[in-house]
């Protein structure tokens, strides 16, 4: 007998101290490693890595974004769960403050050489700056 489609994805998003998201989708788009990953019910069984990125989810016409800062994402048929070590809301997001972070990073880096131990740091910092930004952008879209 052929497996039944699951209808709807189960959609966790934890960090360590907080619940981002507990709901049923449609769909999920993860930043993964490798490139974005999109999820539909009935998907086969994964994990994968996160990247620095907006993470969205579908449900029916409704769509939502999350941004992810580094973890790991479980794929199951019926299943996500994402473990994010920092994630916030799309709305959540202070605009004003992952700018200043974007310009005072930028900054650095002008002065700072490729070789510098900081300049690693200071990347990170600069892609999840950039990151909350593009995650804003798009719910306020
Ligand atoms: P800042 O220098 O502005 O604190 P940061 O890059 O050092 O930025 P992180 O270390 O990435 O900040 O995150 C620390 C905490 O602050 C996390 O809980 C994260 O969710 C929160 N946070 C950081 N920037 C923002 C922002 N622009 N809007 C909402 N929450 C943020």
């Amino acid at each position: 007998m052929a497996d039944i489609l699951p209808a709807y994805i189960h959609l966790e998003i934890v960090t360590p101290d907080h619940k981002i998201a507990e709901e049923e989708v449609d769909e999920v788009s993860i930043p993964g490693r490798e490139g974005y990953l999109g999820v539909l019910p009935g998907h086969a069984p994964l994990i994968t890595e996160l990247q620095t990125g907006p993470l969205e989810y579908r449900q029916n016409d409704s769509r939502h974004y999350v941004a992810v800062h580094w973890g790991f994402a479980e794929v199951l048929p019926d299943r996500v769960i994402v473990l994010a070590e920092i994630a916030e809301r799309g709305e959540d997001i202070d605009v004003e403050r992952a700018e200043n972070k974007r310009k005072r990073v930028e900054e650095y880096l002008k002065s700072h050489p490729e070789s510098d131990p900081e300049t690693v740091k200071a990347r990170d910092d600069l892609r999840r700056a950039i990151c909350r930004l593009e995650t804003a952008r798009q719910v306020r879209a």
